[in-house]
């Protein structure tokens, strides 16, 4: 007899889960909330959605902070070399880019939820949009069926919990899947931020708002001055504090310091020496020697920055280059390479790329994403307690955790087929 496999959410998990759960043999049903499918992939990478990252397994496991040891049994069953494989299988060429990170070829994440949309058709899942989960209903400590928000009752063998996070709720992930799993006895790890702008103490930083800033480097550093992270890349002010790339990457490693007593250094000038940015102030300052100090730094910084770095070097605006001391030229050089800024938050989950915390993994077997407490329910994706770093490991772990969820939940148990 077939089993009944019904899958909440159609993100990237619950898409996979649902596709292997009917290429093994189920009669699979995915429910879905939203009017489209892969609501949120569509916004990721900024539209062309890093899938994955072109590395071992050991480096996908160090990429992941957020308990990356639960996944050896989901990225052995399915790796990232399986999804690039899988996704050519149905159409979906994709190039590596920079520090490993795979992109669809073309460049649009709408490619990769067509690709995925092909696959379910292929799989004869009947995906009903439109279809809000409210309860997962179970008897004797295992799974019955679910509940709709309409009154509507889906009775099946076995569920897969996949409707991600709280970051983005646009998107549909609403946190909908922690309430159900909590009314079932799970234990629900606090949910914080991951990958988040940050919030900044000092004023100035307001006056820089819109301004983007590329090849410029920053670290992070803790209270006591330990080095906590240093990366290279673009970065951008806005009206509460700092955003872009390297400042989302870099907040997933402040995140067990709740984002406080943090000190941010950016080197405006990465590609020179001290010494080197020293020598070219030199030169800028002989070609500018009949102006004024802040008229003086044109060739050096955008203009929004100008006023905030001449008010910060403490060396009078109005005075003219050529009476510039060397004591003051040695200030403004470790100013350009040590631009301070303290960061003493972030911006709520909701703004966050992931969220952290979540589905206890200690209640999930991580060998099949069986829950330990329901039998038959099966959880994947973002609404387990994993979290990566940007580069493509959060949809790796998806699509991994979505696998081994779709096998195990359509894999007819001993007692049962006999
Ligand atoms: C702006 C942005 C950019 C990102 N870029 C990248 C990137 O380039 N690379 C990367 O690796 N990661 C990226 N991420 C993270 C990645 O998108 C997520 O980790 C991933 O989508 C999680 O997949 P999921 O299937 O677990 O959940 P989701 O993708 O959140 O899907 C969950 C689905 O469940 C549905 N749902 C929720 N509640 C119910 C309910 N009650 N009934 C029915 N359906 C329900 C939702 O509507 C949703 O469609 C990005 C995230 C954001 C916000």
């Amino acid at each position: 007899m077939k089993k009944k496999v019904v899958v909440i959410g159609a993100g990237p998990a619950g898409i996979m889960a649902a596709g292997v759960a009917s290429s093994n043999g189920a009669n699979v049903m995915l429910l879905e909330k939203n009017d489209i499918i892969g609501k949120k992939l569509l916004i990721t990478g900024k539209g062309r959605c890093n899938i994955t990252n072109d590395t071992d397994i050991e480096s996908l496991i160090e990429n992941t902070p957020g308990n990356g040891s639960f996944l050896y049994s989901a990225f052995y069953t399915f790796s990232n070399s399986d999804l690039i494989a899988f996704l050519k299988e149905y159409g979906l060429d994709t190039k590596v880019e920079r520090g490993g990170r795979v992109f669809p070829v073309s460049d649009r994440a709408k490619d990769v939820v067509d690709t995925l949309n092909k696959y379910l058709i292929k799989k004869n899942v009947r995906v009903q949009l439109n279809s809000s989960v409210q309860k997962i209903l179970v008897d004797k400590k295992k799974v019955k069926g679910v509940a709709l928000k309409n009154g509507e009752v889906i009775e099946c063998d076995s569920i897969v919990l996949s409707t991600g996070g709280v970051s983005y709720p646009g998107t549909g992930s609403t946190g909908d899947g922690y309430d159900m799993a909590k009314k079932l006895g799970h234990t629900i790890i606090e949910l914080k931020p991951s990958l988040v702008p940050l919030l900044t103490e000092e004023t100035w930083v307001k006056e820089l708002q819109g301004l983007s800033l590329k090849n410029i480097s920053i670290s992070l550093f803790n209270k006591s001055g330990k080095k906590l992270y240093t990366d290279f890349g673009e970065m951008i002010f806005t009206h509460y504090g700092v955003s872009g790339p390297v400042i989302l990457s870099s907040s997933r490693h402040i995140l067990n310091y709740n984002f406080k007593d943090i000190k941010l250094s950016i080197d405006l000038k990465p590609a020179l020496t001290e010494e080197k940015l020293y020598e070219r102030i030199q030169r800028d300052f002989l070609k500018f020697s009949k102006k004024q100090f802040k008229n003086s730094l044109d060739d050096l910084l955008p203009q929004k920055l100008i006023p905030v770095i001449v008010n910060l070097s403490n060396i009078d605006g109005q005075k003219y280059v050529n009476q510039i001391t060397r004591e003051e030229r040695k200030t403004l050089t470790e100013l350009l390479k040590n631009l301070t800024i303290t960061i003493n938050g972030s911006r709520p989950v909701k703004e966050a790329i992931v969220t952290a915390g979540g589905i206890c993994t200690n209640e999930i077997n991580p060998s099949t994403m069986e829950s330990k407490l329901i039998q038959g329910l099966f959880f994947a994706g973002e609404i387990i307690d994993i979290d990566a770093y940007t580069g493509g490991y959060n949809l790796t772990i998806a699509f991994s955790t979505g696998f081994l969820a779709g096998i195990n939940s359509s894999e007819l148990r001993s007692q049962e087929a006999e």
